[in-house]
């Protein structure tokens, strides 16, 4: 028996008529939300005015969300702040991972992580120069290239475009048997899964807060560090809120306490409000329920795929301990398809070239949304209505 998710089910404003399975790429709109924002615009901004940094506890908001969002990832109390966007965090994290390995020069990661992780990675290693580099091999290759040359394992643990799940521990310790330090990003993992980040060792994580955890378009970021690393790396990115006393406004950069560090700038507060809102239905949550759920779902979806749209392939791994929280399915005419299950009433995304993906949140996502996706993706497949030239038009984002 796995837990009863109606009650958070209820939490989320849901469009009526449409089968949300986007969640892993936004999530939707925790009804509680709405009233506090309203309350941070009016009785705080509108109200306080700028001593809503002092009265409202603005300023201390990224560190006591960041311990909302540790409990999910299995980190301690201070050691996870929030703020900026998730490629902004990955470049902090991979800049002090290395300058705690100076004296070695290369970035291991996979071609099946996220592009823009990818493109920080070489952004800094343009800046840094010095010979460094960033080697990217297949990710079943992964564990067989963390050699001594590695300064720097990064990877996402759960491939954006398969839902393909890297083993996180044991990656983690091959990688710290060679002398090298792990980053990993959890922007698929984080509210979709366990995640233990102390119990695996990992040196430093990310993630965002707009997808699974549901803050909200433009959510900000979170980074974790190993508080064995905290007080001893140097943050690339200095900006005063990092500072250890910012209110002194010395003209030379210290680094705060901590995590307290990889701040940079002023923090989104009304994002963060957005954010607290969700957090207070993660805050009932169990992750082992939460991830049984989970497989069930994404296993009655496979199972109903296979007898009801044999057009599609299964593109994500068939073995759920291997599988993140969504499910992909290749179908040469993928993009027209979404549309046209869009047009239907089921949402989910395209990543080029063929794949359609499909997440499963359990907080909101039930077996009749199972059901009736498949029933209309069936559909869609037996009837060709994907063949329509109004859906082979490409949106920006698809
Ligand atoms: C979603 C995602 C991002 C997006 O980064 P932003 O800066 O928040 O736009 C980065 N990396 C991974 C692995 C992602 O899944």
């Amino acid at each position: 028996m796995t837990a009863n998710f109606a009650a958070s089910r209820v939490a989320f404003d849901l469009p009526e008529g449409v089968i949300y399975l986007d969640g892993n790429s936004l999530g939707p709109l925790p009804r509680a939300a709405v009233a506090r924002v309203q309350r941070t615009l009016r009785e705080e901004w509108g109200d306080m005015l700028i001593t809503a940094w002092n009265r409202a506890g603005w300023m201390e908001m990224p560190r006591r969300l960041g311990d909302r969002i540790g409990r999910l990832i299995g980190a301690g109390p201070g050691t996870v702040v929030l703020g900026d966007t998730l490629s902004i965090k990955v470049y902090q994290a991979l800049a002090s991972a290395l300058e705690a390995r100076p004296d070695r020069r290369v970035i291991l990661s996979d071609t099946g992580n996220f592009p823009s992780d990818l493109y920080m990675a070489e952004g800094l290693v343009r800046t840094l120069g010095r010979g460094y580099a960033l080697r990217t091999v297949a990710p079943e290759a992964v564990e067989a290239a963390i050699t001594p040359e590695v300064a720097v394992l990064m990877l996402t643990e759960v491939d954006y475009r398969t839902g393909r799940r890297h083993d996180m521990a044991r990656l983690t310790a091959k990688a710290h048997a060679v002398g090298a330090l792990t980053v990993w990003d959890l922007a698929h993992s984080a509210g979709a899964l366990p995640v233990d980040l102390a119990g695996t060792g990992t040196d430093f994580a990310v993630g965002c807060t707009y997808k699974y955890l549901n803050a909200g378009p433009g959510g900000p970021a979170f980074i974790y560090i190993a508080p064995r690393h905290a007080d001893l790396v140097r943050p690339a990115l200095s900006g005063w809120l990092g500072h250890e006393a910012p209110f002194a406004f010395d003209l030379d950069y210290r680094p705060g306490a901590g995590i307290e560090r990889m701040r940079v700038g002023t923090p989104p507060v009304v994002q963060m409000t957005m954010l607290e809102a969700a957090l207070d239905i993660w805050d009932e949550v169990d992750l082992d329920d939460l991830r049984a759920r989970s497989i069930e779902l994404s296993e009655l979806f496979i199972a109903e795929v296979e007898k009801q749209a044999p057009q599609v392939t299964i593109a994500s791994p068939r073995d759920p301990q291997i599988r993140g929280s969504q499910v992909s399915l290749k179908f040469e005419h993928g993009y027209a398809a979404m549309q046209a299950l869009i047009a239907r009433g089921v949402i989910g995304d395209f990543r080029a070239p063929d794949l359609i993906r499909f997440g499963f949140t359990p907080l909101y996502t039930t077996d009749a949304d199972v059901a009736g996706a498949v029933r209309i993706l069936g559909d869609v497949m037996k009837t060709r209505a994907w063949d329509d030239p109004a859906y082979r038009r490409r949106s920006a984002v698809t």
